[in-house]
């Protein structure tokens, strides 16, 4: 493969997980971070290993941009043209959990437009801009079987009321009509846009609430009683990247051990 795959909030958690599938199965890579350098480099070359270990030589670039603003995302966007020069998947993955678990009754307007800048404004613009590129690649194929796709990652909070972080849960919600908007919008051009949607994924931002979910996992809120990991997510974007569901768009792909599912 020759595809390029951009991957927001890939230096550690969920993205890390994505981007190792994405080298195994022969993406050159634009990780993308926020601030944490040291991580981001160790999974550009843990990516570069590992796909050199399936027979691919890639490049795996990391590269900071703040995604909550325009010029952080205008700087994703042509660091990945300067450097890797063409476009064929964009990751929607990074997010970030309130700083504070608060109570719907008493969560500030702060932690609202924190979340709101960075899960939910940066997706929407990046996917713009990222959209205009695939269209433009499109008319001027980067390479033959040019084939773009989007891919948002999503969560259970997008349906699942946890009334101790409602901000967190508002911004999933508003991107599974991103993944609608944009699937209906970029069909024409032949760009399918998914959403994934994890369950309970083993990753830092869980860490603060591990015994929680280790009691909840024990006492059978998902069928398949384990944790999640950053890889059964990565395999799922790597299935999409394939041209696994080459005839769905705007799709919700439950990757969660069956928690959406309703018992009697
Ligand atoms: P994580 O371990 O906390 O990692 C977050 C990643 O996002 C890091 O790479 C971080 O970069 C990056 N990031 C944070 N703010 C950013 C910004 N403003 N601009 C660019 N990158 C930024 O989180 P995770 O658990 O892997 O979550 C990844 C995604 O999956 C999120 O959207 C989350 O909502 C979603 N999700 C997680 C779970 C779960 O159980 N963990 C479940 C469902 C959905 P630095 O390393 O530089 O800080």
């Amino acid at each position: 493969m020759e595809a390029v795959a951009l991957i927001t909030g890939a230096s550690r958690g969920i993205g890390r997980g994505i981007a190792l599938e994405l080298a195994r199965i022969g993406c050159s890579l634009a990780i993308n971070y926020a601030g944490n350098r040291a991580a981001a480099e160790k999974t550009a070359a843990d990516c570069e290993s590992r796909a050199a270990g399936h027979g691919h030589a890639i490049r795996a670039l990391p590269c900071q941009a703040d995604i909550s603003t325009s010029a952080g995302r205008q700087q994703l966007l042509d660091f990945t043209r300067d450097r890797l020069g063409r476009l064929d998947l964009l990751v929607n993955n990074a997010g970030v959990a309130p700083a504070v678990r608060a109570d719907l009754l008493d969560a500030s307007e702060e932690s609202f437009d924190r979340l709101m800048s960075i899960n939910l404004k940066g997706p929407y613009f990046l996917t713009q801009l990222a959209a205009r590129w695939m269209i433009a690649q499109t008319q001027s194929p980067p390479g033959p079987d040019y084939a773009p796709k989007i891919v948002i990652i999503t969560s259970v909070s997008a349906y699942a009321a946890s009334v101790n972080r409602g901000d967190y849960c508002l911004t999933k919600s508003a991107l599974s009509m991103l993944t609608a908007l944009f699937a209906v919008r970029l069909a024409p051009h032949g760009i399918p846009v998914y959403e994934i949607r994890p369950g309970i994924i083993d990753t830092d931002m869980t860490s603060g609430v591990k015994e929680k979910y280790d009691r909840l996992i024990a006492d059978g809120i998902s069928p398949i009683a384990r944790w999640g990991t950053p890889e059964d997510v990565g395999r799922a974007v790597a299935a999409l990247a394939q041209g696994a569901l080459p005839f769905s768009t705007g799709e919700v792909i439950n990757v969660d051990g069956g928690f959406h599912l309703r018992t009697l």
